[in-house]
């Protein structure tokens, strides 16, 4: 799936992207075939999880909505959508089930319509401990007979196939997403009048973390449509290196074809035991880690990674796992990795992975504008504090804690009023004051453990050196002017990291 959607980006020739447009879709039909196959023995087994966190009600109804205008769209139905404005913006709940549930009820209502509409309401009912989501699905397609309205939850039943034998289908989806519902002490109901059209509604008890009311979603809508172009990388950044570690080649080569217009530069590996090899010679921003692999396998490899000598003791590494799995992310996260991707894996979500885990100072372009923010990505920036990496801080104080936290307070104190001292140096050219400056705070910077402002910081040294020497001067005060004001922007946030590394 990964290549063909290389060949949709790269292709210009109409019949072969016809072509590749098939096979996307074919191949999107046999995944989540495979994956209702089995999400449904999981149930069966008793092995469906939930797991609850704090989500983004926009986000989540955005996503949902993305996903199924364009199959409307295509069968020229009129998608209606009203949210109600008071839903509390944040909730707790099992974000990827609760998808899981509207996107089945959502794609019936587009498969068994050929014409009008379907609609989507979402609306809160308040309660003692939180809020329950009551999910309207309606569509005016062909109707459900009253006498099968009953058989309807059960697995493998497909009702009035004379009519539906040419729609795809397994009869999995609506046990699955009735199963679903009832773990999360939810419930659901439906009516439908034969010929006219049917109504699925869902109640889903969930908890508020943000009372703070959705307002207009309209207005979101539109925003989003507005950035349904084409492809376009969501930042650049040639200086941050990944390693990506899998035993098949193939998703080796899709990996970094995805990655290809983001510039990162990507290192590949077969094995667990040359992804050791490698990261004992050489430093990444991040590592991408498939877990099943012959031999080592990625749960034993990432535990070598931490424990061994390497020099990626620190660096954030990601599980790459299959579809099958989708849900077991606390599972991953107890092991030692930071986050997982599914596989196939998709390509913007690898992208937003990445741009979550790599230095922001790498970025050349691209901000966090290009993802909308999600909670969990604030929280965890805040908790694992990216700019100072305190391992190799408290390693510079020769691991003695109250040196560190000394040096911690000295950095803040020099720091602090020296903030915009750069731009009088800078407006009068001053470069023997500015190489001491930047010179300083690159040493400064790599003793308390903000390696990436640190290497900044000696970018800016250099350039400044050189046009002391009198070589490429323009080129190196364009460079100097350009660069300055984020270097200082990373000062502050490293400055305000410490201070709260200090009150901890
Ligand atoms: P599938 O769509 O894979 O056959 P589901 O479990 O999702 O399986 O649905 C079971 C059956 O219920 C379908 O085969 C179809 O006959 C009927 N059905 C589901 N949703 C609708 C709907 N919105 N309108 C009419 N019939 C529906």
């Amino acid at each position: 799936m990964g290549m063909n959607e290389m060949v949709l980006r790269e292709s210009k020739d109409q019949t072969i992207r016809d072509y590749a447009v098939n096979i996307q879709s074919a191949s999107k039909t046999l995944l989540s075939l495979i994956n209702d196959i089995l999400d449904f023995s999981k149930i069966e087994a008793g092995k469906m999880e939930i797991i609850p966190v704090t989500y983004d009600t926009v986000l989540f109804l955005n996503d949902v909505i993305n996903m199924i205008d364009i199959k409307a769209k295509q069968k020229q139905l009129d998608f209606r959508v009203d949210i109600d404005n008071s839903i509390p913006a944040m909730l707790y709940g099992d974000e990827v089930r609760n998808r899981q549930v509207i996107v089945n009820l959502l794609n019936n209502a587009v498969k068994y319509t050929k014409q009008g509409y379907i609609k989507l309401s979402v609306s809160a009912i308040r309660e003692a401990d939180g809020v329950t989501l009551r999910i309207q699905v309606s569509d005016s397609g062909i109707g459900i007979k009253e006498d099968d309205l009953n058989k309807l939850f059960e697995g493998f039943q497909r009702l009035d196939l004379e009519k539906n034998r040419n729609i795809e289908g397994t009869g999995l989806g609506l046990a699955i997403t009735h199963k679903l519902v009832e773990q999360m002490n939810g419930r659901m109901e439906v009516s439908s009048i034969y010929g006219q059209g049917s109504v699925f509604t869902v109640y889903l008890p969930q908890k508020v973390r943000d009372e703070k009311p959705v307002g207009d979603f309209r207005q979101h809508l539109e925003a989003v449509a507005k950035n349904q172009t084409e492809y376009k990388e969501s930042f650049i950044a040639p200086d941050v290196k990944v390693l990506v570690v899998d035993d098949n080649e193939m998703n080796l080569a899709v990996v970094k074809a995805l990655l290809k217009k983001t510039q990162v530069q990507v290192t590949v590996c077969m094995s667990g035991k040359d992804c050791l090899e490698i990261a004992a010679k050489e430093s990444f921003d991040i590592i991408l880690l498939d877990h099943m692999m012959p031999e080592m396998d990625g749960i034993e490899t990432l535990h070598r990674l931490k424990t061994g000598e390497n020099k990626c003791s620190g660096v954030p590494v990601i599980a790459l796992t299959a579809n099958a799995i989708v849900g077991a992310k606390a599972e991953y996260i107890n092991a030692g990795f930071s986050d997982y991707l599914s596989k196939p894996i998709d390509g913007g979500a690898l992208e937003k992975m990445l741009f979550k885990y790599i230095p922001k100072s790498k970025l050349k372009s691209g901000t966090n504008e290009n993802f909308a923010p999600s909670p969990e990505v604030i929280t965890e920036k805040e908790e694992t504090g990216s700019c100072i990496n305190r391992k190799l801080g408290l390693e510079h104080c020769g691991d003695d804690e109250s040196l560190y936290r000394e040096t911690l307070q000295l950095f803040i104190e020099i720091y602090d009023e020296k903030l915009i001292s750069t731009n009088e140096l800078l407006a009068c050219e001053d470069w023997e004051n500015y190489i001491v400056y930047v010179h300083g705070l690159k040493s400064s910077a790599l003793t308390i453990g903000a390696e990436s402002l640190s290497a900044d910081a000696r970018k800016l040294e250099y350039a400044g050196k050189d046009i002391k020497a009198g070589k490429n001067t323009e080129e190196n005060i364009a460079f100097i002017k350009e660069h300055n004001d984020r270097v200082m922007d990373s000062l502050k946030t490293v400055v305000l990291e410490a201070r709260k590394m200090l009150n901890k």
